[in-house]
């Protein structure tokens, strides 16, 4: 007899026999959410405090997500970019009425958006010699073979050699290296308004600022990664409004669908128009169900209400991390934006981020690292509160044992 493999039982063990191994899930099989709860095959209930690292934005399975997809899956599912479509023409349009810009490209994730950023500043560099990209140490911009050369983690790139060239690095927060570096051969300046991945490490606003007149000056195009930053994770539609500093060109994808796939990268007519017909492209780009879902989504994000609701949550977040951090010392550094919050690691502590996210994991409360050194949470946008205080009860005790092991 025939197996059936959509009723067939699967388990956590059926990952490592059949998986390129670049990933280590934890030991249980999420199912099914809710707002910002998870159950595994067991129903066991965790608190969601990773949000699919910044992705679900609005929980699991918000009725304004799942309705808009619903909705759109009995009209139509798919087109070529030789025809457009109705989702994907009202979802350029909110872009450009709610950012600085007049054009937009979609795509299907943050690398392919950085990727299709770059190539754009390439071409526009090239005929007048300018092909240099600057970008920072510890950056992450995803992992194609560009984006991981722009990226500041020679781990993830020198493997996969020989890597684009002309793509030089400096220390992040640092005015005078990157102004030294950024001259009249740079193209562009690629940056995350906060580094996300490389350890939830905001800019200093003179910094950005000093980037924005240095291109200015030399004639580069400044690209910022909002790929983690975006749509509401820092309290702001994109953080570059916290920061008064507009981009040539910005890139999103991460919560722009809440969990469906998608990114974009948004810039300038001037700009956008120097890519024209047969440049560049992507099989599902502007794909209407992705497109329902994320208006939907951006719409909702957008308004003052839950915007503020996330600065609130912030506070919230950090208060009970400082009194976590009262009681047992773990933390020396508290940091980040909205939700997208890290803490560090204290001295004591080096290198065991990933001791804490697994002993979280037993307490039901699901938590993320950057490095080894830190703690990464970015939660749902509208985490209820009750929520917040469940997880982070969930995390002390998580905390208690990781002290008490030590
Ligand atoms: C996650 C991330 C990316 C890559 O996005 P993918 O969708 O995984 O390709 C790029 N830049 C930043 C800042 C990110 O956080």
């Amino acid at each position: 007899m025939s197996q059936n493999f959509a009723t067939a039982p699967v388990e956590r063990a059926d990952f490592d026999r059949y998986f390129v191994p670049v990933y280590a899930p934890a030991n249980f099989v999420p199912v099914r959410g809710k707002g910002a709860k998870v159950y595994d095959q067991h129903d066991n209930e965790y608190i969601d405090f990773a949000g699919g690292i910044a992705v679900n934005a609005l929980g699991h399975c918000h009725p304004i997500a799942v309705n808009a997809l619903k909705a759109q899956a009995d009209h139509i599912w798919h087109l070529a970019n030789s025809f457009t479509n109705e989702p994907v023409l009202r979802l350029a349009k909110l872009l450009c009425d709610k950012t600085f810009a007049e054009r937009v490209f979609f795509c299907n994730s943050g690398a392919e958006a950085n990727e299709g950023a770059l190539k754009l500043a390439r071409k526009i560099g090239l005929p007048k010699g300018k092909t240099k990209i600057v970008a920072f140490n510890n950056a992450f911009h995803g992992r194609t073979l560009f984006t991981v050369s722009a990226g500041g983690q020679p781990k993830y790139s020198e493997q996969f050699a020989p890597l684009p060239p002309d793509i030089i690095h400096v220390p992040f927060n640092d005015i005078d290296a990157a102004k030294s570096a950024i001259d009249d051969k740079t193209c562009a300046v690629i940056v995350e308004p906060v580094q996300g991945e490389g350890g939830v490490l905001p800019a200093e606003p003179e910094f950005l600022q000093a980037l924005r007149a240095r291109c200015d000056e030399v004639g580069a195009l400044l690209i910022f990664d909002e790929v983690q930053t975006g749509v509401g994770r820092t309290g702001h539609l994109y953080a570059y409004m916290g920061y008064g500093v507009t981009p040539d060109i910005l890139t999103t994808a991460k919560a722009l669908g809440a969990g469906f796939p998608i990114g974009a990268f948004l810039t300038t007519d001037q700009i956008g128009k120097n890519l024209v017909v047969g440049d560049h492209g992507t099989t599902y780009g502007g794909n209407p169900l992705a497109c329902a879902v994320s208006l939907a989504v951006v719409e909702h994000i957008a308004s003052d209400e839950v915007l503020a609701g996330v600065k609130e949550r912030h506070a919230y977040f950090v208060k009970r991390l400082e009194q976590i951090n009262e009681k047992y010392q773990v933390f020396s550094q508290i940091r980040g934006q909205g939700l997208l919050i890290g803490a560090v690691l204290t001295e004591k502590y080096q290198n065991r981020a990933k001791e804490i996210l697994t002993l979280a994991a037993g307490e039901r409360v699901m938590v993320l690292v950057a490095g080894l050194n830190l703690l990464r949470l970015t939660p749902s946008l509208v985490i209820d509160f009750a929520e917040i205080d469940e997880g982070m009860d969930r995390l002390e005790s998580a905390i208690a044992k990781f002290v008490a092991n030590a």
